[in-house]
């Protein structure tokens, strides 16, 4: 295994770019897979992604290529393409010496290929970037390759074009590969260090390890130690998948492969963590990685009583796959017993959702999405509140901030215009505009977190028909004038509907929210106030007057958002009453703050 013969790589690109196709054309071309199961894509082996077309796990395929005779192991790292998920992509990055930028040769530049490509930048890899798609009639590239050349000053004589379909200039791409990336460059002598950038749980063999391994050797029967976890195991298996699993006895300095050592917890183990050996240890660990950072939470109850430990059942198996979303028992007194969880964003939370729902049978009431706030109190406390209901008092803040986030927008240039308005109502502060080509732009923005979970992305799409593309980057936290809006039925605070509003639009929120609450709750025997206050004081009120008819169904107009979907999702669900005082509060109602944003 001389690492000059090694090449550690991974592909990024925007959505529907064309990553796994080309990830396909490429085991094909080598040889590891039949035209048959081409088709097939391998890759991408969760349902749900498949459906959604997005590669949410990062994976690692080995593929031997032969160039004039000699045989290359070129590692390919997949990564995930959507804005959620950067800090997988940039833990794959980790692992590789260089990327292949793909861009589709009819779309041209987008959010996410700006994105990946500095991340893949800042990560000192080669680039080589390719366009992909070009069996297409629709293929632009000369306008593409400039495009390429503008945003990110790459050589337009050094952009391949291929076909991940066709495997037209494909056998060009992998010359690229082994001529413009580095080969690997560890110490076969020194003892082993080796990089986790990937771990997954298997019901038989427990949690499987995903490394790169940077000096020295990993072999079978071998003693490690998990550096930052200060564990030590006994490894089991080595192997690579080639695409299929295929063991080993060892893997050298440069080599990807996995580890199987009897490990029961995927909590034992650290994404960023180095492995190495237990009797002769590196004298340090290599550079960690970011821990995932959530972003944003709900509150998710099961919607019938007595399902809570279902719930958890439910909840830490899918942690067994997916360590990046947390939850822990919240107790709400409108919903009973249930978890708060912290998502890596709002489609993240989504797919833990769906997810949730498909792999347990069970039915869960969700409350809105938040973000987290930091509050700095009188008594000189900072407190990280991921839960509304737990925001202090206004009298005990000394300071209120939020998370803010740069954003992106790659649009035509005609919707310049929308993209400004969209962001001048959520609060945005204006950054620049740069022109790509006189017809395209990215409009950078810098907005409250809180503003843009729920439907930027859906706002962007139609303020755009579907040309726009957006990217976000967080930034930290701001002090601004915030405030704890909390609702009252009947006189009682019903604390999963508290939220968490800008001071000056606090009186329209309020307003809006109480409306939307009297249309979802039921008329009862006696007339039930609904107020919207903050602290003690009233902002708004409106009154279910007492039975005396039937109520007229609502009607719903404007388009499909992703807060929509989340309604409709819920009513879905058994609907499930709640008694809060002597008032009934379906489960929609505890959405309906998403409707008064
Ligand atoms: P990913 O999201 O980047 O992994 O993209 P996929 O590989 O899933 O491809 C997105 C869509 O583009 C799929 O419908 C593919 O069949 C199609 N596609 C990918 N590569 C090519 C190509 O080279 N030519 C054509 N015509 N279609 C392609
Ligand atoms: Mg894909």
């Amino acid at each position: 295994h001389d690492p000059k013969f090694i090449r550690n790589f991974s592909i990024v690109a925007h959505i529907d770019h064309g990553k796994s196709t080309l990830a396909d054309q490429l085991l094909l071309q080598s040889g590891a897979i039949s035209q048959r199961e081409f088709r097939e894509q391998l890759l991408d082996d969760m349902d749900l992604e498949r459906e959604r077309g997005i590669t949410i796990k990062a994976r690692a395929v080995s593929i031997h290529y032969t160039l004039d005779g000699q045989t290359f192991e070129l590692n390919l790292i997949d990564t995930p393409g959507h804005v959620d998920f950067h800090y997988e992509v940039s833990r794959s990055l980790a692992a590789c010496e260089g990327a292949i930028l793909l861009v589709d040769a009819t779309q041209g530049v987008q959010a996410q290929t700006v994105a990946n490509a500095y991340l893949a930048i800042a990560g000192d890899l080669a680039l080589v970037p390719a366009l992909n798609k070009i069996d297409m009639q629709a293929a632009r590239p000369e306008e593409i390759k400039e495009e390429i050349f503008n945003t990110l000053g790459l050589d337009p004589d050094e952009i391949l074009a291929v076909s991940g379909k066709t495997g037209a200039g494909v056998p060009e791409l992998f010359r690229a590969l082994i001529d413009r990336i580095p080969p690997p460059s560890g110490d076969v002598q020194a003892p082993l260090r080796a990089l986790i950038f990937d771990s997954k749980y298997d019901d038989y063999q427990g949690v499987v390890v995903y490394v790169r391994v940077v000096d020295g050797t990993i072999r079978v029967g071998q003693k490690i130690r998990l550096m930052a976890m200060e564990r030590e195991y006994e490894v089991i298996g080595l192997g690579q998948f080639r695409p299929r699993e295929v063991p080993v006895q060892e893997l050298g300095v440069g080599q990807v492969g996995f580890v199987v050592a009897n490990i029961k917890q995927l909590s034992d183990v650290r994404v960023g963590d180095t492995i190495t050996d237990a009797h002769t240890p590196a004298a340090s660990a290599l550079p960690g990685y970011q821990e995932p950072r959530q972003v944003v939470y709900c509150g998710l109850f099961p919607a019938t009583h007595n399902q809570f430990e279902d719930l958890r059942t439910a909840l830490q198996k899918l942690a067994l796959n997916d360590s990046s979303f947390t939850f822990e028992p919240e107790t709400s007194d409108a919903l009973g017993f249930g978890f708060r969880c912290g998502f890596l964003g709002m489609l993240h939370m989504e797919i833990v959702q769906q997810r949730l729902e498909r792999e347990s049978d069970l039915s869960l009431v969700q409350t809105a999405p938040n973000v987290t706030y930091e509050i700095i109190t009188r008594k000189g406390e900072t407190l990280h509140v991921s839960n509304p209901t737990r925001i202090p008092d206004a009298g005990e803040i000394e300071e209120f901030r939020e998370p803010y986030a740069r954003v992106n927008f790659l649009v035509p240039s005609d919707n310049i215009g929308a993209i400004m308005a969209l962001c001048e109502e959520r609060r945005g502060d204006y950054i620049k505009t740069d022109y790509i080509t006189p017809t395209r732009v990215i409009v950078t923005y810098e907005l409250p977190l809180a503003e843009m979970i729920y439907d930027l992305y859906d706002k962007l799409k139609s303020a755009t028909r579907g040309f726009g593309t957006m990217d976000y980057e967080l930034l930290g936290y701001r002090p601004n004038n915030l405030v704890r809006l909390d609702v009252l039925v009947a006189g009682d605070r019903v604390d999963a509907l508290s939220i968490v509003v800008h001071r000056d639009f606090a009186e329209r929120r309020g307003r809006k929210l109480v409306k939307k609450l009297k249309e979802e709750i039921d008329r009862h025997q006696f007339e039930v106030a609904i107020q919207a206050a903050i602290g003690s004081k009233v902002i708004a009120r409106e009154t279910i007057s007492a039975l005396r008819k039937n109520v007229t169904a609502k009607c719903y107009g404007g388009d499909i958002t992703r807060k929509r979907k989340l309604l409709e999702k819920q009513k879905e669900g058994k609907k499930r009453m709640k008694q809060v005082g002597n008032v009934e509060i379906s489960q929609e109602a505890f959405l309906s703050v998403l409707e008064a944003g």
